[in-house]
């Protein structure tokens, strides 16, 4: 049998912070697509797509907000769709923002959308179980879980999101073990929100947290919530005499959001690709990054004499638009700014990580 192989591309946080809901109201509408028109064909190739949706879609009535507590038009997760993302985790501190109306309004939006998910459950009779992925042969769980919510949650409502709980992740890797096996995962991932706002290195309480998840059976750590990107690392475990290598990238920055002190603009793009072999055995094949960097540019609309100017958000991918022609399209500071952001987080990778490459991208000169 030949060889299989299959790319995830996960990214860090999706928020969406008071600016972005104003800059997306056109002419009665919220539109968001414009912020993917230029990243989307990077992620377009990969098998999943994925990230961490820091906010709710409460429903109009909820009202529209920004930071503290998170509401957002159902049209982000639209625009998040069409740019190729196909898996949305939903287990962060903002998850409960709205209360449980946030939490199932939101699950409702992404099924109606065919956005997978996982993290929070609409029900509490029953946790989010790990979401199950079969592509073409190769098979994945995914467990999504939060270290902490801002808000306390009562307990006719706990088991709606799944918080970091020890018992509760041995019991999801108990699960996914137990399943038959068309369905038992080769490969176990989990997207988990921790950490440390702008704090650009982990703490080492989550190394050891890292090694114990690896060593419980968890393959890939995808983490997010510090909103500045935090370097990988590989660890060794043994379980059951078997040596696992296991990945881990601490936090993968925003992906979008409002946020503009540097470097909160910078994010990541990781790629995995796994690789069935003849034996049936998978394997992490190559780890690599696109850096991103969210450009916001002034757009004149209308016609005279009622022009407007109005603020366009834009996904880039950061060292492609720091360099050569592309770079010419963008103010003398932004490029300075993203070559000195790109300088400070690969030296870090380096030292972290040397096998964690980035990946060669040639996008269309388009903006
Ligand atoms: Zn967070």
């Amino acid at each position: 049998m030949a060889q299989t192989r299959i790319v995830i591309a996960a990214v860090g946080d999706l928020m969406c912070h008071e600016s972005q809901i104003k800059e997306a109201w056109h002419d009665s509408l919220y539109v968001f697509d414009s912020c993917y028109s230029v990243i989307a064909p990077l992620l377009s190739d990969a098998d999943i797509v994925t990230g961490n949706l820091e906010t709710v879609h409460a429903g109009k009535a909820q009202i529209f907000t920004g930071y503290p507590r998170f509401n957002t038009p159902d049209e982000y997760s639209l625009a998040t769709r069409r740019a190729g993302f196909n898996f949305l985790t939903t287990a962060n501190n903002h998850a409960y923002d709205r209360a449980d109306i946030g939490i199932i309004r939101t699950l409702h939006v992404l099924d109606s959308l065919g956005l997978a998910h996982t993290g929070t459950s609409p029900v509490n009779d029953e946790r989010a179980k790990p979401k199950l992925f079969n592509i073409r042969g190769i098979k994945l769980g995914w467990l999504a879980y939060t270290t902490f919510c801002n808000d306390s949650i009562p307990p006719a409502h706990r088991k709606m999101l799944n918080l970091y709980d020890t018992t509760h992740i041995k019991e999801d890797i108990a699960w996914l073990r137990s399943l038959p096996d068309s369905l038992r995962p080769d490969k176990i991932l989990l997207s988990l929100h921790w950490g440390y706002e702008y704090e650009l290195e982990p703490r080492n309480e989550q190394r050891e947290r890292a090694k114990w998840l690896c060593q419980a059976g968890i393959d890939y750590i995808l983490g997010s919530h510090p909103h500045v990107v935090q370097p990988t690392e590989r660890l060794t475990v043994v379980r059951e005499g078997v040596a696992h290598e296991c990945f881990v990238i601490y936090s993968m920055g925003n992906f979008l959001s409002g946020q503009r002190t540097l470097p909160r603009p910078m994010g990541i793009v990781v790629y995995l690709t796994l690789e069935k072999d003849t034996l049936n055995q998978v394997k992490l094949l190559s780890t690599e990054y696109v850096l991103t960097y969210v450009h916001l540019s002034k757009q004149i609309v209308g016609k005279k004499p009622k022009v407007s100017v109005r603020t366009k958000r834009q996904i880039l991918p950061l060292a492609e638009w720091c360099e050569g022609e592309k770079a010419k399209l963008l103010p003398v500071s932004v490029v300075q700014d993203m070559k000195k952001m790109k300088q400070e987080v690969e030296a870090r990778f380096q030292k972290a990580d040397p096998l964690f490459k980035p990946r060669r991208t040639e996008l269309p000169m388009k903006f």
